[in-house]
């Protein structure tokens, strides 16, 4: 078996050469699956991972647009539809000056799983730029946004594919991207994309969710092991755009102290617990730097281009990017007495750091079970879109909460059932591959 799974991982490799992320992601779910594949034969013989490995469609297309001096600029657009065996394909769009074909494909493979887990009816998917919205003007991003509509709309519909937001893609963003679909289709496709404003068909607490959904998680994961919680606890968390700051929110809500957030240029330290009004005011409306976090407040510190992960605390919620959490920051983390690791971004921990964290005894939540609460909440805003509905932000809390616990729950069974017991990354990869591989086998071979 672990021959086979070599095979495949080395003609991934091959198939798709230079793509890091993507690599990394498939070994990750190629080092879980297999007590999966011995179990069931008839996956194997359907070549079903071969098949999960290879996206059903990849699109790349030239956006062009012109800045406010009237200059041109032409940046590239993806779209990668990885599987719809659970339903249309679903996933965020991240616009960032690193993203190339092999994020938006990790990014798709991980979204599957991921999609699997909340148990709704949802495949995979993801898509992007590489433009920088940074420093650009509303007007420069709804330019860019509508000249990459006017490719992508011809791919993308409420029940072929969903798109949502990411890294780099707020509310802002969809809003004209919104805008422009609905202005080239003629259709007032509500479901089209999720992450909407509540003002035109968007779903309470789908801001909040990622952040709240993965401090959920955390809860569930304590509860879990010796029926301990939040209350009380040193909390660090990196980043400080939308995932971040709604996991601050949760965390404070629940009784733990977030002392650390950071950016690009370094990470705050407050050991009174990070003020989320103030962080909310200047990353959301004032898209500011957070070392300005530090002058409203002078007993917290602003260190830059350090690792956050040097400030001691017992619960990690790693919120940035991919790969912001390496070996030596888990050094750092388990010397500071941290228990409890729970990815809000999407793999955030390189693989060394998850080996650290795994030796030492620290539990470990992978990203595509803890912060499936933004995509979860992105289908429950389809569901509202489909029955013209919308909930009170009391009901959609309550039901985002159910979906981690449910989350939670079966990637804990699952790891007990394979004999793993505590193991989240094991739990989570087999469970959300066995959702997938059971629905491409009763659609045939396609
Ligand atoms: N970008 C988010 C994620 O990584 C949300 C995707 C969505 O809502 O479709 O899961």
């Amino acid at each position: 078996m672990q021959d086979k799974l070599e095979s495949i991982f080395a003609s991934v490799v091959r198939r798709n050469p230079g793509e890091g992320e993507f690599h990394q992601a498939v070994r990750e779910v190629l080092d879980s699956v297999a007590p999966a594949l011995k179990r069931h034969p008839e996956y194997a013989e359907a070549k079903i991972i071969e098949r999960i490995c290879e996206p059903e469609r990849q699109i790349i297309f030239r956006v062009p647009w012109e800045d406010d001096r009237g200059e041109v600029h032409i940046n590239r657009g993806f779209r990668v539809e990885f599987n719809s065996a659970l339903g249309p394909y679903k996933g965020g769009l991240r616009f960032h000056p690193s993203v190339y074909l092999g994020i938006v494909k990790f990014l798709g493979f991980e979204q599957l799983f991921k999609n699997a887990l909340t148990g709704m009816p949802i495949g995979g998917g993801k898509g992007g730029s590489d433009f920088d919205p940074k420093g650009r003007s509303d007007r420069e991003v709804m330019r860019f946004c509508q000249s990459f509509m006017t490719e992508l709309y011809r791919h993308i519909g409420e029940y072929t594919d969903v798109p949502a937001g990411d890294i780099g893609v707020g509310g802002r963003e969809i809003g004209y991207l919104f805008g422009q679909y609905k202005r080239i289709t003629n259709r007032y496709e509500s479901a089209v994309l999720t992450g909407k404003a509540l003002s035109y068909g968007g779903a309470q607490v789908r801001r909040e969710a990622t952040g709240y959904g993965a401090v959920f998680f955390a809860e569930e994961m304590l509860r879990a092991d010796g029926g301990d919680s939040l209350d009380g606890k040193r909390v660090v968390v990196s980043g400080s755009g939308n995932v971040a700051i709604y996991a601050i929110e949760k965390v404070h809500q629940l009784g733990g102290t977030v002392v650390a957030c950071s950016d690009s240029s370094g990470y705050i330290h407050d050991p009174k617990g990070i003020n989320v009004e103030v962080l909310k005011h200047l990353k959301e409306v004032r898209r500011a730097r957070i070392d300005e976090y530090a002058e409203a407040y002078p007993h917290a510190t602003f260190v830059a281009g350090r690792p956050i992960w040097e400030v001691p605390c017992q619960v990690a919620i790693p919120c940035a990017t991919q790969n912001e959490l390496t070996g030596t920051d888990a050094l750092s983390l388990i010397a500071g007495g941290c228990t409890t690791v729970v990815e809000g971004a999407n793999m955030p921990t390189t693989p060394e750091a998850v080996r650290n964290f795994t030796e030492a005894g620290v539990r470990f939540a992978p990203g595509k079970a803890a912060n499936a609460g933004g995509v979860a909440a992105s289908a429950l805003e389809m569901q509202q879109n489909a029955s013209r509905d919308s909930w009170t932000f009391e009901y959609s809390e309550q039901r985002l909460r159910e979906v981690m616990q449910t989350i939670h729950a079966r990637c804990h069974a699952t790891a007990d059932e394979y004999g793993m017991p505590g193991n989240y990354v094991a739990g989570a990869n087999i469970d959300g591959f066995r959702l997938v591989a059971e629905a491409m086998l009763a659609h045939g071979l396609i």
